[in-house]
């Protein structure tokens, strides 16, 4: 680790601590004498995602925050749900290990994510990623929703299914 102020290559760690996700170092320059700090991290794996047609294509978190914050336009999340959010779908990912994942994971962990989170960003998230066929096969999952609807975040109103197909509908025209 070069010296910022000197460039000398050698210097001698005085103090050393664990920080939240890596070790916080404070050295001393050999030549000048002057204190500098230096962070290690480790950096996590890349991941690819495997698209349906095979393409590869590297995981980006700021493409996967792109998609969710459109589903989740205008909903009524408290100040850092898609954040967090995001942030446990990238710790489950990493969790997994491994370098390559499919596409149709990552999604399916979205909407089961969305699904607690708010069923109006789940129903505009599932009518992009499941490409549903027609206006039937998009009632359906509406419905199927609304039956579950014991599960309804407490602070959430449910709405009747034909209002959410409307909005959802109304979005695609
Ligand atoms: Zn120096």
């Amino acid at each position: 680790m070069r010296c910022p102020y000197c460039g000398e290559q050698e210097s001698r760690v005085v103090d050393s601590r664990g920080v939240d996700d890596g070790v916080r170092r404070r050295r001393k320059c050999l030549a000048c004498n002057m204190r500098f700090t230096t962070y290690e991290r480790v950096q996590p794996h890349d991941i690819f995602v495997i698209k349906k047609d095979g393409r590869r294509e590297e995981f980006k978190r700021d493409k996967l925050l792109s998609g969710i914050r459109k589903a989740c336009e205008k909903r009524p999340l408290p100040t850092g749900a898609i954040d967090k959010f995001i942030d446990d779908i990238e710790a489950d990912l990493y969790r997994l290990g491994k370098t390559e994942v499919p596409s149709s994971y990552i999604g399916d962990l979205v909407m089961e994510g969305l699904k607690k989170l708010d069923h109006i960003a789940y129903i505009r998230f599932a009518s992009v990623y499941r490409e549903f066929a027609d206006i039937g096969a998009l009632k359906q999952e509406v419905d199927s929703l609304a039956a579950r609807r014991e599960s309804t975040p407490a602070n959430q109103l449910s709405l009747p299914s034909s209002e959410v197909a409307n909005s959802v509908v109304g979005r695609r025209r």
